[in-house]
């Protein structure tokens, strides 16, 4: 099936909500390339959302979930269990930042790890409420719409969601919100909407992915673990996106002196098998009752065996630092870009998190339609790039952490091409 022959089949046979980007469907993948079926070659700097720290088939990852298939694929962990599971817990337990005795639970997608945390806070606090922040992204399951905080197009036309959820504004200079204002207005929520001594939660993104790879600055991590500490409310740090050397630490939280209660972790946990765990403090981990956690596929053996084999990888090959080392090639490069792009107005984000965020230069309004164009031309020359924001003005960057020194160096060069080719083009037009 060819590429065009795939695109009516598609569109005849699945619905337009599940919006796809790429009008090519892929063959076979490697590391940080990927082909598709008409031959045609792609430097994967999108690494399927955040999934791929380590790369397309990594070959640990390939051996250890080959040696499971050669034992055993599912037996539900709930009935039989198996001892990888307890092992994965066993590290996450270890790794995940608190010096306090934590219980790791395993789910299979990012929303699903959310859902549970939420859960495991109201059964730990027999409290129902939850704050999250404008902007945030926590999935497509009821729950993690309701704490979505953008409207479209996750929550058009699904409601009602479930009730007791809050919104407060997340910081960003670029949105002009400053630490101070976002805890004010939290302080402003216990006023006018709900008692504090009603919530069981707050739920943040270290660094806010699908919102524009907004870093949460230090004094609001601190100010939100005040304000729990304060109202005995629970701190939930949602690294689905964040998580495992992409934002050159492990977890996004070991750049903070504070400490979340419980944490969602998922994406590149398991190097592209769907596994997802929620690690926290012991004693409210294990306030839920028997049963109350879990589900059928949740922990599945091939995927435990792949996030076993991904945090070996990621200590092995030292994928932190390497993190950082390429966020700093591509923050040079994006620097650089300013003069001859006045679109870009800022360029942010810890380790390989990085976003380039463009703005209208005459109007100086958020410039989605730049982005839009940036992203068509780079897939035009074999780039694939992802957007972000919750205005679409944002392009983030999410190449393997495994990617090799020239391939990197490949895909930075067609993106300076492409930034500067759209800029003169909107040039062209402006004049
Ligand atoms: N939380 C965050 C921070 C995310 O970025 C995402 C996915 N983009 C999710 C939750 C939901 O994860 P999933 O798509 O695996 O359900």
């Amino acid at each position: 099936m060819n590429n065009s022959e795939f695109i009516q089949r598609k569109e005849a046979a699945t619905p337009r909500g599940v919006g796809v980007m790429c009008r090519f469907h892929i063959d076979r993948a490697q590391n940080a390339e990927l082909w598709d079926v008409e031959g045609n070659r792609y430097l994967d700097f999108a690494a399927g959302i955040a999934v791929l720290n380590t790369g397309h088939r990594h070959p640990r990852v390939i051996n250890a979930v080959r040696e499971q298939l050669d034992r055993f694929m599912h037996t539900c962990y709930q009935v039989v269990p198996y001892a990888s599971y307890v092992e994965l817990a066993e590290t996450l337990n270890a790794r995940v930042p608190g010096d306090f005795d934590k219980k790791t639970a395993l789910f299979s997608t990012g929303a699903e790890a959310v859902e549970n945390a939420i859960k495991v806070a109201r059964a730990a606090t027999g409290r129902p409420a939850v704050i999250a922040f404008g902007g945030s992204f926590h999935g497509r399951t009821m729950m993690g719409m309701a704490l979505t905080g953008k409207v479209a197009p996750y929550k058009l036309g699904f409601g009602p969601f479930p009730s007791e959820v809050f919104h407060a504004p997340f910081p960003s200079a670029s949105a002009g919100v400053s630490t101070d204002d976002a805890l004010a207005a939290i302080h402003a929520l216990f006023k006018m909407d709900v008692d504090p001594q009603r919530v069981a939660a707050i739920i943040f993104e270290p660094v806010q992915g699908e919102g524009g790879f907004n870093p949460a600055p230090a004094d609001f991590v601190r100010g939100l673990r005040a304000i729990c500490d304060q109202y005995g409310i629970l701190l939930i740090a949602d690294e689905v996106q964040t998580g495992f050397a992409r934002t050159g630490k492990l977890l996004a939280m070991e750049h903070h002196d504070v400490c979340a209660d419980i944490t969602t972790m998922a994406k590149s946990l398991a190097g592209g098998f769907p596994l997802s765990a929620v690690t926290g403090r012991k004693d409210l981990m294990d306030a839920a009752a028997p049963g109350g956690l879990g589900g059928t596929y949740a922990g599945n053996p091939l995927a435990v065996a792949a996030a076993l084999a991904v945090i070996r990888v990621i200590d092995e090959e030292r994928l932190c630092e390497r993190a950082i080392v390429l966020g700093d090639r591509l923050k040079a490069h994006l620097h650089a870009l300013r003069e001859t792009v006045p679109q870009l107005i800022d360029v942010r984000g810890p380790g390989a998190m990085i976003a380039a965020e463009f703005s209208d230069p005459q109007t100086r309004k958020p410039d989605a339609a730049f982005v839009k164009r940036v992203q068509t031309l780079a897939l035009e020359r074999g780039l694939i790039l992802l957007t972000c924001g919750v205005n679409a003005n944002v392009i983030r960057f999410l190449f393997p952490l495994t990617i090799g020194d020239a391939q990197f160096a490949e895909g930075i060069e067609n993106l300076v091409d492409v930034m500067r080719e759209a800029a003169t083009q909107r040039q062209a037009l402006v004049v």
